[in-house]
């Protein structure tokens, strides 16, 4: 073992933090753990950790459930085609494998959802494998051990990146050096003040020694981020209920459901709202008024904002059903069954 690996599993034992996937690393939990955690922090992710193992304690469990209850209680997390991935990827590994991952890299990377990181963590963690990650913890240690300006958001990043962690890699102890990294740039490496001072690999650390530690990684500028505005339709009836609108594929929010929307790229004025051919044509020639209108709630995707406001539609009278497969009828009180996404869920609570 070189003194690198020495010094981080040797810091790991003292300081890692006590996780339930850690003390039990069967693939299904290092696979679970893994999929949450990506794009969460552990605080939050622990707790859906927590619930779906409670709700489903082995892999077939999962693959029984369906693709509507796993969004259920995924709901929150965001990034729902990982909720969506991870019930095919259960049921991929019934059908496949009988229930149980395969100790195999390719194969592990021939899942639904299981990329070159996932793959790499399940492995090495639950299997012991030489297979080194690199996750953004990872990319933030090595750019710095190395005092590398490669972007890590480049293709050209991506392969010498992989290529430095699997030469570091502990070959002995794969999952421990794998977890002991990514752990280290969490908690000791951390993106804004790092603690060198108390560093265990300082001395080899080339960064510091050149004083580009806070110029490390370096990331490529992002992608222009669009905005758009959505205009919810909230119509209520006198018997209180209200239509739903079942997301469909090739955009955000696939399967969740949300409100009958108008959408643009500028705001619309009221009085175009009320006219609009989509408004027109849920009412169906019905009396309505405006009951309350929201604020305007700003929504963070990676490649969007979406800035959404919500019209209450009074309707004197009964909604009708529509017979489209994407708008429903449901009790206004009743969402408890249907997966929506946070920003309805924002609204929801404030209600
Ligand atoms: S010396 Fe500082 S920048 Fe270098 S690895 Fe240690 S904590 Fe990170």
């Amino acid at each position: 073992m070189n003194e690198i690996q020495d010094q981080l599993a040797r810091w790991f034992e003292a300081h890692k933090r006590v996780l339930p996937w850690r003390s039990e690393p069967s693939p299904y939990h290092v696979w679970l753990s893994e999929i949450i955690l990506q794009q969460t922090r552990v605080n939050q992710g622990l707790d859906y950790y927590l619930r779906f193992i409670a709700r489903w304690p082995e892999l077939p469990d999962l693959a029984r459930a369906t693709e509507e209850e796993v969004l259920k209680m995924w709901q929150g997390l965001g990034y729902y085609s990982r909720a969506r991935n991870l019930h095919t990827c259960a049921r991929e590994v019934m059908e496949r494998h009988g229930g149980a991952f395969p100790a195999d890299y390719a194969q592990l990377r021939q899942l639904k959802g299981i990329g070159d990181y996932t793959a790499a963590a399940i492995a090495s963690i639950a299997f012991d494998l030489p297979h080194a990650v690199v996750d953004g913890n990872v990319y933030r240690v090595l750019s710095r051990l190395y005092d590398i300006d490669t972007p890590i958001n480049k293709q050209e990043g991506v392969k010498l990146f992989a290529t430095l962690a699997d030469e570091l890699l502990d070959r002995k102890h794969p999952g421990r050096h794998n977890q002991a990294l990514m752990e280290f740039g969490a908690l000791h490496c951390l993106p804004s003040n790092p603690d060198c001072p108390q560093c265990p690999i300082q001395a080899h650390c080339l960064a510091l020694a050149h004083h580009t530690v806070a110029q490390r990684p370096v990331k490529e500028k992002r992608l222009q981020v669009k905005t758009r505005h959505f205009h919810y339709l909230v119509l209520r009836s006198s018997d209180h209920h209200v239509y739903l609108h079942k997301r469909g594929p090739n955009d955000i929010w696939q399967n969740l459901y949300d409100f009958p929307c108008i959408e643009t790229d500028q705001p619309i004025e009221i009085e175009d709202l009320l006219s609009h051919p989509t408004l027109l044509a849920l009412t169906s020639e019905k009396k309505f008024s405006i009951g309350q209108i929201s604020h305007k709630y700003t929504h963070k995707l990676t490649h969007q904002t979406i800035i959404a406001q919500f019209f209450e539609i009074k309707i004197d009278g009964f909604l009708s059903p529509i017979q489209t497969k994407d708008i429903l009828l449901a009790p206004e009180n009743d969402f408890g069954g249907f997966p929506v996404p946070k920003l309805i869920e924002n609204y929801l609570n404030q209600q």
